[in-house]
């Protein structure tokens, strides 16, 4: 899929700590011991892009990306677009739309939003059309392999061996289940969590041939294959892990925490079942965006989009900013309190970096790469530099304008 323009990343002449993360799989230190750190964020399905509760996602594996290259990391980072799902069949619906336009319009408008929020871009951008023919032939593997069944017509993944690793208790899985896309009441089923891999044909829906008959693919496997092929290459199917090293197979898969489970835990079982091993090694999960008090939702109708920000003059440095002074993995709300509070201050560096004569910045640069490398301490980072600004304002000098605001571009993505 066409990417948004690339983001430069400008040179920093300090040395990083080594990173750590409270991730969902434990405190995770990155270390640089492997050759390419190998990311794969899920991505947007296209029919209500960029509500602040994505851009908060992205912007959280923006944060470890620039990180670990400014580290001399070298990092393959993924993402995929589900085109093909649920949701964006019955939005489309719904709005008398084709699905194919509602995406196209979708996706345009979510990589707009990344770009002017300075992301940088992932090395492969892969909407799961642009991956069918892979995804057939894993889900055909699975059932070669015996962890498939048929019920209904629809084509199912056995869960079952894999239910050691649920990250919650089982009555609470099921429940979870229901409201994020499974059928665990579906009769015939051998177990309620047991997801679809591959949907019968539906009138209006798309449909591709496979050994399996005429169908498409459904939300979970899409992301395991997409991350396999991309980030360990074509053959991933043919590797057999006795001659392989690694334990895992990529580094780090990462979403919103709405997606622990069902589907990162599903797309982790579906990837152990087609190489035998364990799918990443760390999981890290960005906290909910919430509006005024309230959940944002689609239901609720009341989600605030990038987009609409950006329409009405919102500068989208200062939409950045905001969203980096809560921490990533907390639920926050957003208001209007929060984007004036965020105007303010960025205003106030902004003032600080015209000066000719500026407070010392070296040390600031050191303690906000230590603040990011402690689990993205974005709110200690954003302090560090309002005490900063507070030096500037009072006349202490000996620092350099251009070294700061290189290294905020840098590794906060803030370009002022
Ligand atoms: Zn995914």
């Amino acid at each position: 899929m066409k990417i948004w323009p690339q983001v430069s990343i400008p040179p920093v002449g300090i040395a990083f700590p080594k990173l750590v993360l409270n991730s969902t799989s434990g405190v995770t230190t990155f270390d640089g011991s492997r050759k390419a750190f190998t990311m794969y964020v899920c991505g947007i399905t296209p029919y209500d892009a960029t509500h602040l509760g994505h851009a908060a996602t992205y912007l959280t594996f923006d944060l470890i990306n620039r990180y670990l290259k400014l580290s001399g990391q070298e990092v393959d980072f993924v993402e995929n677009i589900t085109d093909i799902d649920d949701p964006l069949f019955e939005r489309a619906l719904r709005d008398n739309q084709s699905w194919e336009e509602l995406g196209r319009s979708q996706v345009a408008l979510f990589a707009g939003d990344m770009s002017a929020l300075r992301v940088v871009p992932p090395k492969a951008y892969v909407a799961v059309t642009e991956a069918m023919a892979s995804i057939i032939l894993a889900i055909e593997k699975l059932a070669e392999d015996g962890h498939t069944y048929v019920c209904n017509g629809n084509v199912y993944f056995k869960t079952t061996a894999f239910l050691s690793q649920l990250p919650i208790e089982l009555g609470k899985a099921i429940e979870i289940f229901a409201e994020r896309g499974g059928d665990p009441l579906t009769e015939g089923k051998e177990h309620p969590l047991d997801p679809i891999l591959w949907v019968a044909h539906k009138d209006g829906e798309p449909a591709w041939e496979s050994k399996l008959g005429l169908g498409r693919p459904g939300w979970h496997v899409e992301c395991t294959v997409i991350a396999l092929e991309n980030l360990i290459g074509a053959d991933y199917l043919n590797e057999t892990s006795d001659t392989d090293t690694n334990s895992f197979e990529i580094d780090l898969q990462g979403g919103g925490s709405d997606l622990i489970f069902p589907h990162h835990f599903m797309t982790a079982a579906i990837g152990k079942a087609l190489t035998g091993k364990d799918f990443a090694s760390s999981y890290v999960h960005a906290g909910m965006v919430g509006l005024d008090g309230e959940k944002m939702s689609k239901s609720k109708g009341n989600l605030v989009l990038v987009s609409n920000l950006l329409k009405n003059g919102i500068d989208p440095m200062v939409i950045r900013y905001a969203l980096l002074t809560s921490h990533y993995a907390k639920d926050r709300m957003w208001s209007d309190e929060v984007l004036e509070s965020a105007e303010r201050r960025v205003e106030a560096i902004r003032s600080a970096l015209s000066r000719n004569e500026v407070a010392p910045t070296q040390d600031v640069l050191i303690t906000i790469a230590k603040a990011i490398s402690n689990d993205l301490d974005t709110p200690l980072a954003l302090d560090l530099i309002d005490s900063w600004v507070a030096s500037t304002s009072a006349g202490v000098t000996g620092g350099s304008v251009g070294e700061l605001s290189r290294f905020l571009d840098a590794t906060l993505g803030l370009a002022l």
